[in-house]
Parts: structure tokens; sequence; C-alpha cells
């Protein structure tokens, strides 16, 4: 069951609904969103049928949901969301570009890195400073002064910064640099993982687990939606196939699927589906024609000599043409591109 507050709301209503349905037995998890709170039930409602929660102040509607995932369905929030990052949106009017370094390697690098996202249209900067490698013997990523480079390029540039986090420790360490949390494909069944995120009041993008079904991936989603945090972007990264021409197989039906079933935002990472330069272009144009809210993008000064990543990133002679992709496809669609931050 979801209890759905009006927006003049006070978080006296709120209390006195949770203390309500926990007397009953019942676990109430509070959703703060941008524009109303949502309280999410768990256990035996039926406890509830006597308390009138309908007639309770500040309560808009209480329903019954049947899809595992409550809070992230779009059964009891049939507008899709709009996320803000650093005053940055990603939802249904707008494709937003996040482009920049697969991994932070030194402040010039991520500046210049961050040079070429602008170029092309980016308003967000991504690059990771911790990195989930496949070896212990690859480079891991600089940890907090990869961190401290991606503030220092935001205050050069005025882009916000998407990072990725991948131990639950390190939640509040990133989220006091980062604009928005990342949590990786390998990490999108790390419950404890998902939970932090959920309670260090940073907008989240989670990608989807590369074997991960879409119902898994949107319940990871209400993992940290459970925790309070409705500000959740999803973003399709391909997934494991027979297929070894490409990295991953992009799973574009997922794009429209997940934005039929939930109100979350949903975007597309065509460097990690292709893993080839060659292929970001038309994996992005993909993206956008059919229906993505932004595309996430590897781009690197000097990808031959990167540490991460090099054969997916885009190089200088590319960014020309995904400007013309931002101008040129999301108009197609009634979308504009979203802008930077005057
Ligand atoms: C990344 O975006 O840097 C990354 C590691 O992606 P994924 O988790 O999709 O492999
Ligand atoms: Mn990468």
């Amino acid at each position: 069951m979801v209890i759905v507050m009006g927006p003049e709301a006070t978080g006296d209503n709120v209390a006195s609904i949770v203390t309500v349905v926990r007397t009953a037995g019942v676990e109430a998890f509070v959703s703060k969103g941008v524009k109303r709170t949502i309280i999410g039930l768990v256990g035996d409602v039926t406890q509830l049928d006597s308390a009138n929660l309908r007639g309770m102040p500040g309560v808009r509607e209480v329903m019954r949901v049947s899809t595992p995932y409550k809070l992230v369905s779009r059964e009891n929030h049939p507008e899709r969301s709009t996320v803000h990052v650093g005053g940055v949106p990603i939802g249904p009017e707008t494709v937003t570009l996040i482009a920049g370094p697969c991994a932070v390697e030194t402040p010039e690098q991520t500046l210049l890195a961050a040079r070429m996202a602008q170029a092309a249209g980016a308003t967000l900067l991504r690059g990771g400073a911790f990195k989930p490698r496949t070896s212990p013997y690859a480079f891991q990523g600089l940890g907090e002064r990869g961190l401290r480079i991606l503030a220092e390029v935001r205050e050069e540039t005025g882009l916000p910064i998407v990072t990725e986090v991948v131990d639950a420790n390190d939640v509040d360490l990133v989220a006091s640099h980062a604009d928005m949390l990342q949590v990786g494909t390998r990490n999108a069944q790390n419950f404890a993982l998902l939970q932090a995120v959920g309670a260090a009041g940073r907008p989240v993008m989670l990608k989807r687990g590369m074997n991960a079904t879409i119902e898994e991936w949107l319940m990871a989603a209400e993992y940290i939606a459970q925790r309070g945090n409705l500000d959740v972007v999803l973003c399709e990264r391909g997934i494991r196939t027979f297929e070894t021409a490409t990295r991953n197989t992009l799973d574009v039906s997922a794009v429209p699927v997940a934005q039929r079933l939930s109100h979350l935002p949903v975007i597309v990472d065509p460097s990690h589906s292709g893993g080839r330069r060659d292929l970001v272009l038309p994996l992005t144009r993909a993206a956008i024609a059919v229906g993505a809210d932004g595309v996430i993008i590897d781009v690197h000064p000097h990808p031959e000599q990167a540490l991460c990543d090099g054969p997916q990133a885009l190089v200088d002679t590319d960014l020309g043409e995904l400007a013309q992709v931002m101008r040129d496809f999301p108009a197609m669609l009634g979308k504009s591109a979203a802008l930077a931050l005057s």
C-alpha cells in the first residue's frame, strides 16, 4: 500500500501517519520527492482497515499497488519524473548529455575531457574516481584524490559531477564531493550499497545489472527509493548476450519498457554498451530515437594513453557530430537538449 501526501502536507502530518501505521504493526518508509512525499507500507495492511488513513491531514491518496516495486512504479505516480542534478534536469522534456572520461587520471586529463564534454553540449560531467575493475591488477582509480580533482574541474567549468561509488563505506565521502552518485552494473544488486545511497541525500544513477531483468533493475531502484530517495535515474548500459562483436548488447527496448513501468527517467550508456568508438554515435542516435531521457558518454583527450576503456572513448574529431546529434535528434521527438546552468 502507498500513501501519497498532498503538496501542503507538513512534517507533523507525515509523522502522525507513520505513528498510526507502526502502531498497527506495519512498517512505513517515507520517500520525499521534490513535489510530494510518498509513504510506502510493508506488512499486513489489513490491520489498518479501521484507521481511516484517507481522512488524516495531508493525505491526498491511499492506494494498493500490485507491482512489487511500489515507490518507483508508475501505478501510483502516473506522470514521469524529472530528477535535477546540480540544477540540470534529467526527465521527459529533455535529453541530457553527460560526458567525461571513464576514469579520472590527472587534473589535466580531467579538465581537457570536461572541455571536450562541454564542446559537445554536455551539461553534466562523468568521471570515475573509484573504479570497479574486473582485474585486481587494473587501474583502480585515484579514490579521494580523484574526487578532489573532479571538484576542482567542476569549479573551473561549472559542470556538476556524476561519479561512481563502489562501497557502502565510501558513500558519505563520495556524496560530499559529487552531485550525483553512480551505482555501476557490477553493484546493481549490492543491496547494502543501494540502501546507503538511498540515505545519502544525493540523486543516484543506477546502471542496469549486466544480467538483470528489467524487473530486477526496478527492484534495485526500489531499494534506493525505500530509503527515502526518489531522485533515481535508471541507466541502460547493455546486457550480456551470446554476441561477442560488441562489449554488451544495448537493449533498446528496455528504455520504453522501463519508462512505461516506472516514473523514473531512463538514460542510455552507448559507450559501455558497444565498447567501441565507432558504435557510440550510432547507438546514441538509437537511444534518443527510442526515447531515452539522456545519454552518458566517455570522452578522452588521449584515448591511446587512457588507463581505462580507451577504445570506447570519443575523441576531438567526434565532438562536432555528437553536438549535431544533440541539436537535431531531441527536437525530432519534441524534446530539447538539457541546458547548462547559467
Ligand atoms: C562506468 O560508467 O564507468 C562503468 C564502470 O560502467 P558500468 O558499470 O556500466 O560497466
Ligand atoms: Mn568504463
